[in-house]
């Protein structure tokens, strides 16, 4: 590792991925620091809607494009980003492992992590039977019993997406109504499948190989009991982590990165992609695209810098 990258890549997702191959195939120095490789990408079983390839697991998506991104020039490091700092032009980066790095241009692709439940059996049936994501995996469990955690406005695509592929469906929610319009409600009702199960929490999850079932505490009588099913899914927010970058760059009452269609944030030269951002899809192919868009928008920025700048990036060919 060198001390000084023209960009600095922070989150080795999918966004962040893509976004350095595209900035390491224009020729400029790139280096993505990460806690990890993949991200969410390695709590996904499989991904079927990743447009061009049928069936592939998370793992095997992030390792793909890793070694496309190395291809061109990449360089990857496992560590976590502390600080960044402005210093004229440029940037420093810090990192818990006591590293510093120099950058011309920042991608902060950090993403988000969704809230977990903390109960016992969760760890264990990730990726069997326990989601985070009913649009990602809700069809691989097409005619079971399905139970859902949610509530609020975070609850209704869960809701309709699970009331469209499963057998039976458990709603599970805190208080005494699920918190949704009485007519949304009222449509899931109709189609019979539906069964409320209000003031209550999920204190366990179950099963041998994979989910089997859940029990759930009532917390007005505590009574406890147990709900056979095959999957549940827990869909209660998500975790943002972006002190490190507050007062950089704008971010909303979320802690999400505000950032335009160029991926462009409100400080000159940093540019965000991915599920950081505030924009309501949280896919893999978004997040990629994401990547792709701030990575042309920091390869012209960088070229200014350079004093070779360029109106538009075309990345039919690699710049020269
Ligand atoms: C269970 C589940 C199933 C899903 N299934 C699908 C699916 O089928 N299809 C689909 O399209 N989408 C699916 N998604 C959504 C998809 O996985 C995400 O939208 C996408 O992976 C987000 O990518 P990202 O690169 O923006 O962020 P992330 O994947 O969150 O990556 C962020 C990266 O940044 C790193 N990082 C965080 N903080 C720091 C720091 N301070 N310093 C250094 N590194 C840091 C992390 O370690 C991680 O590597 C699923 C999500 C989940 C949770």
């Amino acid at each position: 590792m060198s001390d000084a990258y023209d960009v600095v890549v922070i989150g080795a997702g999918i966004a962040g991925l893509s976004a350095a191959l595209y900035t390491s195939r224009q020729n400029l120095k790139t280096l993505v620091i990460s806690k990890d490789l993949g991200g969410q990408l390695n709590m996904t079983t499989l991904i079927e809607n990743y447009p061009g390839i049928s069936k592939i697991g998370g793992p095997e998506l992030a390792k793909r494009v890793e070694q496309q991104a190395r291809s061109f020039g990449a360089e990857i490091v496992f560590d976590e980003v502390d600080e960044i700092v402005r210093d004229g032009n440029a940037f420093i980066i810090r990192t818990y492992g006591g590293d510093e790095v120099r950058a011309l241009a920042i991608i902060l692709a950090f993403g988000k992590t969704p809230k977990e439940l903390g109960v016992p059996g969760e760890q264990k049936f990730k990726n069997r039977g326990v989601s985070y994501c009913s649009i990602c995996d809700a069809p691989f469990f097409k005619g079971k019993d399905i139970a859902l955690v949610s509530w609020g406005d975070l609850a209704i695509e869960p809701a309709t997406i699970i009331n469209g592929v499963a057998s039976r469906f458990y709603w599970i929610f805190p208080g005494d109504e699920p918190g949704v319009e009485r007519e949304f409600l009222d449509q899931l009702l109709a189609h019979g499948k539906v069964v409320l199960v209000p003031n209550s929490e999920v204190v366990e999850i179950r099963g041998s190989r994979s989910v089997e079932g859940i029990v759930v505490k009532n917390r007005k009588s505590g009574e406890v009991r147990e709900i056979p099913v095959s999957a549940v899914f827990i869909e209660v927010g998500y975790v943002t982590k972006s002190d490190f970058v507050r007062g950089l760059v704008e971010l909303n009452e979320r802690g999400e990165i505000i950032a335009d269609w160029e991926g462009k944030t409100s400080a000159p030269g940093i540019y965000a992609a991915g599920d950081i951002v505030a924009y309501p899809y949280k896919q893999a192919v978004i997040s990629a695209a994401m990547g792709v868009a701030a990575a042309l928008s920091a390869t012209s920025y960088v070229m200014s810098l350079k004093g070779k700048p360029m109106k538009t990036i075309i990345d039919w060919k690699a710049h020269k």
